[in-house]
């Protein structure tokens, strides 16, 4: 099994958007985006589809090559090899390119999936082109609390991780050769979330969000790698077309 991280854009954004109360929390910062190829023997797993170039803002930095589309074409995939497609959570820079996979197996959790298609006043974030079509796609949906062990081979494992967004997961690993692996996302999306203790920048629940930073923490004493999708000071040490194995 090989796991690819891979850098599709950034956005410039004051530090403290990605985590309440942080050093520099007004400092303008340019923060990456990443998402995650797997290969493993039963098919190829996507985690997050990153930022879409059509639907940028002003405050994405980003050019046209960096989209999960042309980094998968790179490495010689089209969106149709992509057997499963993990979606952490359904923020714009996470869900760029769903309505892309009309033929993988898609694995949100329900409560995210409710936010997504209709989310409260005070849940931003959302952007409903990113996903529009895939209101048709198939999905499994794991219920909030579940661990969903992708293969029931303890390779891939999806934990609940919510708090920054109502079904927010996380991804544990087990790699040959680097061991467990935790793909963060949006629940610490910087490292100092996790050494402070902090909340991310937007949560929709204070409570669960901080039982998923204490659930990470607990994780990384176990010897576990973190890696982060957001962090500018603590990049995974191989980017692709480098990979872990
Ligand atoms: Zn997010």
């Amino acid at each position: 099994m090989k796991l690819y991280c891979i850098r599709v854009g950034a956005f410039k954004l004051p530090r403290g958007f990605v985590a309440a109360r942080c050093k520099d929390a007004n400092v303008p910062t340019v923060m990456p985006i990443y998402t995650y190829l797997i290969k493993h023997p039963k098919g190829l797993v996507l985690v997050d589809t990153g930022q879409s170039y059509e639907m940028r803002d002003e405050n994405t930095v980003m050019e046209e090559k960096d989209t999960v589309i042309h980094k998968l074409a790179e490495l010689g995939y089209k969106p149709d090899d992509i057997k499963y497609l993990v979606i952490s959570h359904m923020h714009l820079d996470h869900s760029g390119y769903m309505n892309d996979f009309p033929n993988a197996t898609f694995i949100a959790r329900k409560e995210e999936l409710k936010a997504a298609w209709w989310p409260e006043a005070c849940e931003g974030g959302y952007v409903f082109p990113t996903y529009e079509k895939t209101r048709q796609y198939k999905f499994i949906e794991p219920a909030d609390d579940e661990d969903f062990d992708l293969f029931m081979d303890g390779s891939i494992v999806l934990i609940d991780t919510r708090g920054h967004s109502r079904g927010h997961q996380s991804v544990v690993l087990n790699l040959p050769k680097t061991g467990k692996t935790v793909l963060i996302n949006d629940a610490a999306p910087i490292r100092e979330v996790l050494e402070r203790t902090l909340l991310p920048g937007t949560c929709t629940d204070n409570w669960q969000a901080i039982r998923s930073v204490r659930k990470l923490q607990h994780l990384e004493s176990c010897g576990y790698k973190m890696i982060y999708a957001h962090d500018p000071d603590n990049l995974p040490e191989k980017n692709f077309p480098e990979y872990f194995d």
